[in-house]
């Protein structure tokens, strides 16, 4: 068969794929594969690189040979080859990198930062955080008035961030977008003041913070030991609070037990309300895991959730995280056995990080990405590579348990800042970025198991 007549007939699959596969789904994944030639009852497809020919292996090859198979009827098989690229490294790379640039539904919102994603309907209430729950409600209805401060603290991944967000969003709600919200990291609040300092630009830095209705800062047990962080931190809280405004902290401990924190800061941080929030029981970890699934659009039996929540058990992330693998991994859920789910969720259960080490990782991910081990740590700023080098980062921490000064000495003396600030952004945009979720499983796999 001529070349010309086999595009056409790929056409053909593709319009047939098209009512089994969703659209997005062939937009992302098919838009660059090719056929190249049908072998006997094998059709050879090209692919532009291994992300996309792992996805079409594990995800779509049944509905690709199906749809192959009602035009030509003899085909058996599919085999997906990585287009063997002639041209410069960088137009390839380029073009992996456009993988990446896919925008989530959720948009932060840059003016504020908070993101639509964290609501009080989505956020399952237990016995765990039923009290953070009502605080955050109460404050919402009534700012300024209630509790203020609000400090709500508890151990990484239980729902800090999703229930202090929650207030910024009802607030927007319930007064039209009239009320002045900003949600900070500690770390966001530092490096700001650090570069108004530099720049002279300190009072715009103070306005930004202090014309404001409801300021929510996050995490702040990195202000530990930042003396100017605090001072500064210390008389924006005074201005809002003199003004009746609302302020909301978290961090992931009580504040009498942050070390290197100046007492006045720590008794405002206790002035108002402190509760917390605790790992959650098994009825909740399946409401949650039942919720995170139906945002998903996929109905689990309840059998299947009690299996995952009987064998996850320390945090919420690490929930979401095995659903998410699962459902990556798994057609049909609702068939899964026991044995299986203890099968995928091995990583898990495990403490898998003894032959771990950062030369393994940063080696996989640089073949995973077809860079050269070089970039990596060069102070090169190639965009093809600062994605990965992010992703370097964060998986150093995640399962290397690396400092960040550590990981900032490997990537050839980096500041620690910079390690902080890549690691975060992968944290945050796996929380609502399936894609990358699954991207990042994919290496985490290979890391563990080669
Ligand atoms: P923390 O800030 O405490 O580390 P996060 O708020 O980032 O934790 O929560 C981690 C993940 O778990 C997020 O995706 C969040 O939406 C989810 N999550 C946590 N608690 C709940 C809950 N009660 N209901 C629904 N989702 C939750
Ligand atoms: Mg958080």
């Amino acid at each position: 068969m001529e070349q010309k007549t086999l595009d056409e007939t790929w056409q053909d699959i593709l319009g047939d794929l098209s009512s089994k596969v969703p659209k997005p789904s062939i937009k992302t994944w098919f838009n660059q594969v090719k056929p190249l030639a049908k072998v006997n009852d094998t059709l050879k497809l090209t692919v532009p690189n291994k992300i996309v020919k792992f996805w079409l292996e594990q995800k779509f090859n049944s509905f690709i040979l199906s749809s192959t198979k009602s035009i030509f009827n003899e085909v058996k098989s599919i085999e997906y080859i990585i287009e063997d690229n002639t041209q410069s490294p960088k137009t390839r790379s380029t073009k992996n990198f456009s993988l990446f640039k896919k925008i989530s539904i959720f948009e932060v919102n840059p003016q504020t930062n908070i993101n639509p994603k964290y609501r009080f309907d989505n956020f399952v209430v237990g016995g765990n955080n039923e009290l953070a729950f009502a605080a955050a409600q109460g404050i919402s209805q009534d700012i300024g008035a209630k509790y203020n401060p609000l400090f709500i603290h508890g151990s990484v991944g239980l729902g800090k961030t999703h229930l202090i967000q929650a207030i910024g969003n009802e607030v927007l709600k319930k007064h039209n977008n009239a009320k002045k919200i900003k949600y900070t990291t500690s770390e966001q609040f530092t490096n700001g003041l650090i570069n108004a300092l530099k720049n002279q630009s300190i009072d715009d830095f103070k306005s930004k913070f202090r014309d404001i209705d409801v300021l929510i800062i996050d995490d702040v047990q990195f202000f530990s030991g930042k003396v100017k962080s605090q001072e500064e931190l210390f008389h924006t809280f005074n201005v809002l609070y003199d003004e009746g405004k609302q302020i909301i902290f978290s961090s992931d401990r009580p504040p009498v037990v942050i070390p290197d924190i100046e007492d006045r800061l720590k008794s405002r941080f206790s002035g108002g309300l402190v509760v917390d929030i605790i790992i959650p029981d098994f009825e909740t970890r399946v409401a949650i895991l039942r919720s995170k699934s139906q945002e998903r659009g996929v109905l689990i039996d309840n059998k299947i959730l009690d299996i995952i929540a009987q064998k996850i058990t320390r945090n919420i992330r690490e929930l979401e995280g095995a659903l998410n693998l699962i459902l990556f991994k798994i057609k049909d859920v609702n068939k899964l056995t026991e044995d299986k789910i203890n099968e995928l969720l091995k990583d898990y259960l495990q403490v898998y990080y003894r032959n771990v080490t950062p030369k393994k990782i940063v080696k996989t991910i640089t073949e995973f990405y077809s860079l050269k081990e070089d970039d990596m740590v060069k102070k090169t700023r190639k965009k093809e590579v600062i994605r990965p080098r992010q992703i370097a980062m964060y998986l150093l921490r995640d399962l290397g348990k690396m400092s960040y000064t550590s990981i900032g000495e490997f990537f050839n003396n980096r500041d620690h800042t910079t390690i902080i600030y890549s690691c975060e952004k992968i944290e945050k945009e796996v929380i609502h970025n399936l894609d990358l979720t699954q991207e990042i499983e994919i290496i985490k796999s290979k890391i563990l198991h080669s």
